[in-house]
């Protein structure tokens, strides 16, 4: 049997996704949703306090002898195993009773990894391309946005938490609703799936629907700077409202090929302005969760070139608008698109991972065979809608970063 993916229960939902090549691995994945984007700001640095207590405590009582890891991201917090079918149901019992029923005792790991957070919290501080994206996201959403917490506050907080703080994050969190695993395997037996179930089945959860996750205006026409003191140059940024994870994989496919394309060195219109202007290339970025998804262009400049990068970026855009893209180019790019996604399709950690990220956004699994479905569709008057729908002057946020203002024209 199971050669599909299968919805093995509900609240919490378990899901069951083939690999498809042969193996005797099992994974297995917990999610909670609630990430750093649901913190008020007195609790910015929770979640991922208790993440880190939760996997310490898992860690120490199976002697780190397993394969594991758990991450705090906006909206989730993710523990996981790798394990094999012949061991992975005494593994589970001690992963799941970590994270279902923890032991909100131990102070000695409780005061050891909150000095361990505010080490990783001062190494990204530290980090240039940590930084950077934290003064864009504070520039764009503004410091109070729960998108754009500060390193500083989080080590603030996490140095007044307690054990009972984290444990009444727990309990929020420890709801059927917003509780969701993932088995991934080659081939197991129903009777292997029925006892994962039946396992978890024996913890109790508090029964609240998912968490909201409230949609983020994006800013339109924003033209602004912050300073980073120490810098040569500018980093430009033009950034736009794109799509969320909420929005159909089949839309964001598309959009990616259309940025792809702009940026690519055969077209060659913008690409043959900047290079005469000698700005080496533009780079193209998707930022994306449930909440709101930001697409830009951007490099960085010498001081004096920012005007000149902007100009020959909007007029390109807006020759695309009309025209569409270089057909070649086009062609191209989507075979090689579906030459990726084959290849994820085929590969166990990827295929299984990219289902979580669709099942967890609120979609079906997008299978290979949707992908290349989506992919047929995909044509340059699709292409021409995208930059209009999207790449319009209406839309369009001007940030810099860098040590002086540009004088933008
Ligand atoms: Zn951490």
């Amino acid at each position: 049997m199971s050669g599909v993916i299968k919805k093995l229960a509900n609240a919490p939902d378990i899901y069951f996704i083939p690999f498809p090549t042969k193996t005797d691995e099992v994974y297995i994945d917990v999610y909670f949703r609630g990430g750093m984007y649901d913190e008020p700001k007195k609790d910015a640095g929770l979640t991922h306090t208790l993440e880190h207590y939760l996997w310490t405590m898992f860690g120490e009582k199976v002697n780190y002898s397993i394969e594991t890891n758990a991450q705090v991201s906006g909206e989730a917090s993710r523990f996981y195993i790798e394990t094999t079918q012949h061991k992975a149901i005494a593994h589970m019992q001690a992963f799941f009773n970590s994270l279902f029923t923890p032991d909100f005792t131990n102070q000695d790991v409780f005061n050891r990894e909150r000095l361990t957070i505010i080490n990783e919290l001062n190494t990204a501080f530290n980090d240039t391309e940590d930084r950077l994206h934290y003064i864009f996201r504070r520039t764009l959403f503004g410091e109070e946005s729960p998108v754009a917490r500060s390193f500083e506050e989080e080590v603030r907080n996490i140095k007044k938490f307690s054990l009972q703080t984290c444990a009444r994050k727990h309990e929020e969190l420890l709801s059927s609703g917003n509780i969701v695993i993932f088995i991934g395997a080659y081939l197991p037996s129903q009777k292997f799936l029925n006892e994962i179930v039946n396992l978890v089945k024996r913890y109790h959860f508090s029964v609240s629907p998912e968490t909201n996750h409230k949609k983020l205006a994006v800013p339109k026409r924003l033209v602004k700077h912050a300073t980073l003191a120490g810098r040569r140059g500018t980093y430009v940024y033009l950034v736009y409202p794109g799509y969320t994870l909420d929005d159909v994989p089949e839309k964001r496919i598309a959009q990616s090929i259309f940025s792809q394309t702009f940026t690519h060195i055969s077209n060659s219109e913008v690409f043959k302005k900047l290079r005469e202007r000698g700005i080496y290339s533009i780079s193209y970025r998707n930022n994306m969760c449930r909440r709101f998804g930001l697409t830009m262009f951007f490099t960085h400049l010498e001081t004096g070139k920012e005007t000149e990068f902007v100009s020959i970026v909007r007029k390109g855009l807006k020759k695309i608008q009309k025209d569409g893209l270089n057909p070649e180019r086009l062609k191209e790019r989507i075979k090689q698109a579906r030459q990726d996604i084959e290849r994820r399709w085929k590969d166990n950690d990827k295929r299984y991972g990219d289902i979580i990220d669709d099942i967890l956004n609120g979609h079906s699994a997008f299978t290979l065979n949707d992908s290349k479905k989506c992919l047929e569709k995909i044509d340059n008057n699709h292409m021409k809608k995208i930059a209009k729908e999207f790449f319009n002057e209406k839309n369009m946020n001007t940030l810099t970063i860098g040590a002086r203002k540009p004088k933008l024209k």
